[in-house]
């Protein structure tokens, strides 16, 4: 298919078939599924030669993760899209009211590479389930697992139903020049804005999933042993590669060591003493990002780990103690192995800090103090989070998933994601057997005051 044209060529597609019914869509989802589930290997497979994910990881964040999320569409997906009858007020005596979903049209959905399987299917199966056709352009950086996507891709849908676009900044440039229905973005702050831009050429509607600094604020109360561990799993999940992971930690300054010390057991306890020669730990996904973070170390604040390997693209699960908010790895997301620890005297003060930073993408509380949980809740502005736990709030399809400021506009996952790719038709149906004349003009007194008695 032309590049230059695949919007028009898949707007065509749609117009002729602008019903590409619910039982259809279900059909292919299934399919999708079956053809993954037969694929799993491969998928493995890539996954590792990109980013040398475990066979583990690989299934439960990215494999597992999308064959649920298609389980719980095709069992919704019916009462989702039926027309839904709403009330109306008596002032519009005799007619009904009505919502019809509608599928956008054509969608544009450009994915990154740290989860780079489920994050370009997660957004194709709402934007399938809505009914619309779908270009996809995965990430160059995980090429691997990009011709994967394309090979199912290709086996479930026509190319005018969904077309997969590989390639860089050329390929996407071009594609951003096309008029889409609809844009969602997963990726950096930056890109975002340059999608953003485009997208306003023809007031195209977008979903923007990005990223920025989530906190990790650790309360007084806290069960240490139990923070330790999930952010340790958490921090280092993906080599820390994770858009949710608690890119930094706030700790009350007296419980700093402890909690460093219960760090280092639970990273050795998964990882073992020789972290590289883990099977369990992923790789730094290239050279660039491996650079970029090496800058971020400060030799003197580091309490464990450190360990790099440039030919390897290995970098150790690494903390460094006594951080400042001044320091090189708070200005920007770390997006690695790398956790900073910040330790503070004031909840007050911590919580304010935290505020100072762009509203993050996810939130972590570590606190057994539920009045405290609440009150924290409710100041911090942050996409999602979790109380006592890390990033597992992705995990529940009931949970829109989405930033908020510049970590991100709109939201998905589950119903979320069909009411994102769908346009919500409001119909107001009248009755033609009855006419009430209180509308029409020529208005007087009577009219008014009857209308005053309604509108009030
Ligand atoms: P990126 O923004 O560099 O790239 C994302 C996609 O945009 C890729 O497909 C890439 O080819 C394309 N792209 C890159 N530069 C472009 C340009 N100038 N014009 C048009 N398209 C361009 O992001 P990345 O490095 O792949 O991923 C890391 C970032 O993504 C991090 O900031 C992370 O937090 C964020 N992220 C967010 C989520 C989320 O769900 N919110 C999930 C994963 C990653």
């Amino acid at each position: 298919m032309q590049l230059e044209t695949v919007a028009t060529t898949l707007r065509n597609a749609h117009r002729e078939d602008p019903h590409f019914s619910v039982k259809m869509r279900i059909q292919k989802l299934n399919q999708l599924k079956k053809v993954i589930v037969r694929n799993e290997s491969e998928i493995t497979r890539a996954l590792k030669a990109d980013l040398g994910k475990s066979a583990f990881e690989t299934y439960a964040t990215e494999i597992g993760f999308i064959l649920e999320e298609i389980n719980f569409t095709v069992k919704h997906l019916e009462s989702w899209a039926k027309v839904k009858k709403v009330k109306t007020p008596l002032t519009l005596f005799p007619g009904t009211s009505f919502i019809y979903s509608e599928a956008y049209g054509v969608v544009l959905i450009i994915s990154p590479w740290n989860y780079p399987f489920q994050l370009c299917l997660s957004p194709v199966i709402g934007a399938i389930a809505a009914g619309n056709k779908v270009v996809v352009k995965p990430s160059e950086f995980a090429s691997e697992t990009s011709s994967i996507i394309k090979n199912i891709i290709m086996e479930v849908f026509k190319e005018n139903e969904v077309s997969v676009v590989q390639g860089g900044l050329e390929e996407t440039q071009v594609l951003l020049k096309q008029k889409f229905d609809y844009i969602f973005f997963t990726g950096s702050t930056s890109v975002g804005k340059i999608i953003m831009k485009a997208a306003a050429e023809y007031l195209t509607p977008v979903t923007l999933e990005l990223g920025g600094k989530s906190p990790c604020l650790i309360e007084e109360s806290a069960n240490i042993e139990i923070a330790a561990k999930r952010v340790a799993w958490g921090k280092f999940l993906n080599a820390g590669q994770t858009c949710v992971a608690p890119d930094y930690v706030l700790i009350p300054a007296k419980l700093q060591d402890e909690f460093i010390e219960r760090l280092r057991f639970y990273i050795t306890t998964f990882y073992g003493l020789d972290v590289k020669s883990s099977h369990d730990y992923p790789r730094i996904v290239n050279n660039r990002h491996f650079d970029r973070l090496k800058e971020l170390l400060i030799q003197d604040k580091i309490a464990i780990g450190g360990e790099l390997n440039r030919e390897e693209n290995f970098i150790g699960p690494t903390v460094m103690k006594n951080v400042d908010l001044s320091d090189k790895v708070m200005q920007d997301e770390i997006f690695g192995p790398i956790l900073p620890i910040i330790p503070y005297d004031n909840l007050e003060n911590a919580i304010k800090n935290i505020m100072n930073f762009p509203k993050p993408l996810a939130f972590y509380l570590f606190s057994e103090n539920s009045e405290q949980q609440n009150d924290i809740i409710a100041k911090i502005p942050f996409g999602g989070g979790c109380i006592n736990d890390t990033v597992i709030h992705l995990a529940n399809p009931n949970l829109p998933f989405g930033g908020v400021g510049t970590s991100g506009i709109g939201s998905y996952h589950g119903q979320k994601s069909f009411e994102t790719f769908t346009n919500y038709k409001s119909v107001f149906k009248q009755g033609t057997l009855v006419d009430i004349p209180l509308r029409y003009p020529p208005y007087n007194e009577k009219k008014l005051n009857w209308i005053k008695l309604f509108l009030r």
